[in-house]
């Protein structure tokens, strides 16, 4: 058993770094338990040229490394793990790791973010590692000079099909509709990529070829003339949006539908001394600087209540 701690974060994305820079700042000396994927979501892109400060861009791993390297500067404690049970109304808070290991807390901010969402095709979990992907920046390099798809028709697929042309012979971007979500800017770039080609009205009925242990094509429908036809790839890319990862709380937090943390104002969740912070509250804006704010946010109102409480 732990010694108890003020304030837990949970995650180390754009949310938790922030989250843990404020509260390390305030003499809370935060634990960050780093979660699946340390560093979050950035830690898997390329060039993020949005965030304010960088008027030339910088690479996401880069930009939360220093985040990382700012909050360990005023005190943090990064440590790996991850959450498989937690008892959040109790006070102190408990949490059970995956390794067993149990740590109590006072407060608890969750900046678990969201993981990437799959299509469920047959064949698809089988084959990923060896094809089939999530993410053009960890596995692009592996399909130098073949063919490759991407999946989807928002800001993440337009990304991931501009990066992976620098590697493909050819990138193909396989759209269920021909409405875009994607920006105009993100979209024109990679329709004036002279590599990429749009099937649009498009599905992916399955991806194989599961004998050879690796992807060798996928089966295709037109949702319009229904015509369906194999086209020969070997990277499988989807980049379809995300699913919040709110798993462990599922039956004591307020979530919506779709797993997201329902917010009962400012960063606070329906339980007291419990807060959120980034992508698994917001589904609406999803941004590295909007989940740097919220992380900010969670970190001053944890500093209020354990003031309140008597810390
Ligand atoms: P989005 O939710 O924006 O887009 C998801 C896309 O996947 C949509 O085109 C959707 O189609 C499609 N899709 C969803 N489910 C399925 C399915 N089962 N089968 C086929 N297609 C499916 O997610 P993104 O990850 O692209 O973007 C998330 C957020 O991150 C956005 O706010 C985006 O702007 C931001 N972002 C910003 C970047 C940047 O600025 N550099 C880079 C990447 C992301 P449909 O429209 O038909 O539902």
């Amino acid at each position: 058993m732990s010694d108890l701690v003020d304030v837990t974060i949970l995650g180390s994305g754009c949310a938790g770094n922030t989250a843990a820079i404020y509260t390390a700042r305030a003499n809370l000396n935060p634990l960050v338990l780093e979660g699946h994927e340390p560093g979050g979501q950035l830690s898997i892109t390329t060039e993020v040229e949005n965030f304010p400060g960088f008027p030339e861009g910088i690479q996401g791993p880069l930009l939360v490394q220093s985040m990382k390297a700012q909050a360990e500067r005023f005190g943090a404690t990064y440590k790996a793990g991850r959450v498989a049970r937690a008892e959040l109304s109790q006070k102190p808070i408990t949490l059970e790791l995956e390794d067993g290991e149990t740590v109590r807390t006072r407060t608890l901010i969750i900046a678990t973010g969201a993981s990437a969402r799959w299509l469920n095709l047959p064949h698809e979990q089988m084959l990923i590692g060896r094809g089939v992907s999530s993410c053009a920046t960890c596995d692009g390099f592996f399909f130098r000079g073949k063919k490759m798809m991407v999946i989807g028709g928002g800001d993440s697929a337009m990304e991931e099909a501009n990066f992976l042309s620098r590697f493909g012979s050819e990138v193909a971007v396989v759209h269920r509709s021909d409405n875009f979500r994607a920006s105009k800017i993100m979209l024109d770039r990679a329709r004036n990529n002279p590599k990429i080609q749009f099937l649009t009205n498009t599905v992916v009925e399955d991806v194989y070829d599961v004998t050879k242990g690796e992807v060798t094509g996928v089966k295709l429908r037109n949702v319009k003339t229904h015509e369906v036809y194999d086209r020969e790839v070997s990277g499988f890319f989807v980049a379809i949006g995300h699913i919040p990862n709110t798993k462990p709380f599922a039956s004591q937090l307020d979530l919506d539908p779709d797993g997201y943390i329902v917010s009962h104002g400012g960063a606070r969740t329906n339980i007291t001394g419990v807060f959120h912070a980034g992508d698994v509250q917001d589904r609406t804006y999803r941004q590295a600087i909007t989940a740097a704010g919220a992380g900010c946010m969670a970190a001053i109102e944890v500093e209020r209540h354990l003031e309140a409480e008597g810390h």
